[in-house]
């Protein structure tokens, strides 16, 4: 469990101020030219050290990635973009920071623009993020107006500035080429890569793109150290996680966790257990719809962390845990999640385009019954057909949840397909019987 002591987002529930003032009383903005004084290099070396792993969904080193931008050659600018198009089913931890602790993400922004030699940050914000884009320019303008952003910022050196990108509501833009697109004002459509953004990104310019959570915990690591955060955890698994928990347990909420948590502490800790009791679970989305479910069985030694959840075909993720009790109809819940992906494809591949409506109208009958079990075995194969063959992963994101519910429920399937057979082989029966008997009334009507 996460020592008090260690939380980064200390008012992750609002219940401070989100003002400039009630940051800076919380710690933030606290030395901040001091640090940037030590160096860039000092700071990816930091990013790097404390072993921070993107929160985006990829789990990609950050301090890595960072150290991938080319340094400014004077001709074309350095961009660091923050990925805040939050829009994946059951996520919603982004949200509690773009309202709750916007400084601590601008004043990541400042020391990841500074360590990569980018002067402009762009925080792209998913469409419905209404109040949260409000709430986060209003930060953006006392940064501004308090010298922390702009010429000089904080007092750096550097000149820094962060401008707000409200997006339109299109899932695809949370894709880090797509959102590069958006932002470019043109049709949000994933781009094919290589050149990677750190090439030729934003306006074919070095690009960084960062999630919300990996930018705003930086500051934090900067001040206690990189040992510090990479001492929670485990190895390759470190610091501190904001897991976003829904669905069937006595009461969902965000929380900040240390990485690694076992899920039966998290929901037990945290959310009042499951709904009826753990022995009434059936399965957990641990990171985000596209990420494979877990069956009970598994949920009980399940790990929150990158390495553990992969280990079991599934991922980390978003972090955002679905819950679902025995009262669910996982076939259902899959195909619903079918729907979704297939209604958010941008159809540029045709793995994606024809798969993710295959892949759907097939989980339809599936659902019903209406299916021949060996169209069970054709389903996973198709799922293997989109996975991995794409130019986005919208495609394995379409593919992963339906691999998962065959790994794990195929019984309850072919349950399914069965029952429906045996209802209809009994109504066609019954119905046959039923002819019959019209057929010798009438012929003794006749008689008659
Ligand atoms: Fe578009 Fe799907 Fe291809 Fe991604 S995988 S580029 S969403 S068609």
């Amino acid at each position: 469990m996460l020592d008090d002591r260690d939380r980064i987002f200390t008012n992750l529930y609002g219940r401070g101020e989100c003002t400039l003032a009630g940051a800076m009383r919380r710690g933030h903005w606290d030395g901040t030219a001091g640090l940037i004084k030590k160096g860039g290099e000092w700071i990816i070396e930091e990013v790097k050290n404390s072993g921070l792993r993107g929160r985006g969904g990829a789990g990609f080193p950050t301090g890595l990635k960072w150290s991938f931008m080319p340094a400014p050659d004077g001709v074309r600018p350095n961009y660091l973009v923050v990925n805040a198009d939050e829009s994946e089913p059951g996520t919603c931890k982004d949200r509690e920071i773009l309202r709750h602790e916007p400084h601590s993400l601008l004043e990541g922004c400042l020391f990841a623009g500074f360590a990569m030699g980018a002067e402009s940050a762009y925080i792209y914000i998913r469409g419905e993020y209404v109040r949260e884009r409000e709430l986060l320019q209003s930060a953006i303008d006392e940064a501004r107006a308090a010298g922390l952003l702009g010429k000089n910022a904080a007092g750096s050196g550097w000149n820094f500035d962060v401008y707000l990108h409200h997006g339109a509501g299109a899932y695809i833009c949370g894709e880090e080429t797509a959102l590069l697109e958006s932002l470019e004002g043109k049709k949000g459509m994933p781009r094919m890569k290589p050149p990677f953004p750190a090439m030729a990104g934003l306006y074919g310019c070095p690009t960084t793109v960062n999630n919300v959570e990996s930018i705003a915990v930086v500051p934090t690591i900067l001040r206690r150290g990189a040992e510090w955060f990479a001492g929670i955890g485990r190895p390759r698994n470190t610091g501190t996680k904001i897991f976003a928990i829904s669905g069937h347990v006595n009461a969902p909420c965000v929380v900040e966790e240390a990485m690694s948590i076992p899920l039966r502490e998290l929901i037990d800790r945290h959310c009042g257990g499951v709904r009826g009791g753990w022995d009434n679970l059936k399965a957990v989305i641990p990171g985000g719809s596209s990420v494979p479910c877990l069956p009970a069985e598994l949920c009980a030694d399940a790990i929150m962390d990158f390495d553990w959840l992969a280990g079991q075909k599934s991922g980390l993720g978003t972090a955002a845990v679905i819950v679902m009790d025995q009262s669910t109809d996982i076939i259902k819940a899959i195909w619903r999640l079918s729907k979704f992906y297939k209604h958010e494809s941008c159809g540029q591949c045709t793995p994606c385009r024809e798969g993710a409506g295959w892949m759907m109208r097939v989980m339809n009958r599936m659902m019903t019954g209406d299916a021949e079990t060996s169209e069970i075995d054709m389903l996973h194969e198709v799922s293997k057909q989109v996975e991995g063959h794409t130019i986005c992963a919208l495609g394995d994101a379409a593919a992963w949840p339906i691999q998962g519910l065959i790994r794990h429920f195929r019984p309850e399937m072919e349950a399914r397909i069965a029952a429906r057979q045996t209802a209809s082989n009994t109504r066609s029966a019954h119905e046959q019987k039923r002819a019959a008997q019209l057929v010798s009334t009438s012929s003794l009507q006749d008689e008659v």
